[in-house]
């Protein structure tokens, strides 16, 4: 299993690149490649071939993924950046804890 300490619909602030300080959702999680793709972050620009749905073709903007070391968990209770830690609750199941306020994130 390639774990990351982000998931699809968790909500990062992005710590270097030209879209550092941003902030923004995961859109796309690709763990065996440890990169995500987040709202907004690292966009770049393809050119699109005509197509039935688009006849016109042209240039289209579309996040490309960075890699998963580059972004922090903002954390949904205290919507900090912070890092994490993992534990496994009283149903056995492992969560993400904040390092800062402590709450179970998932
Ligand atoms: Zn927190």
């Amino acid at each position: 299993m390639n774990s990351m300490h982000v998931k699809k619909g968790d909500k990062v602030r992005v710590l270097s690149g030209k879209d550092k300080g941003k902030e923004g959702v995961i859109l796309r999680a690709l763990p065996q490649k440890q990169r995500v793709v987040v709202e907004k972050v690292n966009i770049a620009k393809k050119a699109m071939r005509p197509t039935q749905q688009n006849p016109q073709g042209g240039i289209a903007s579309i996040e490309a993924p960075i890699h998963v070391s580059n972004v922090m968990l903002v954390c949904p209770a205290c919507k900090q950046p912070s890092r994490v830690s993992k534990r496994v609750n009283e149903q056995g199941k492992k969560v993400r804890v904040c390092k800062k306020c402590g709450k179970d994130i998932d």
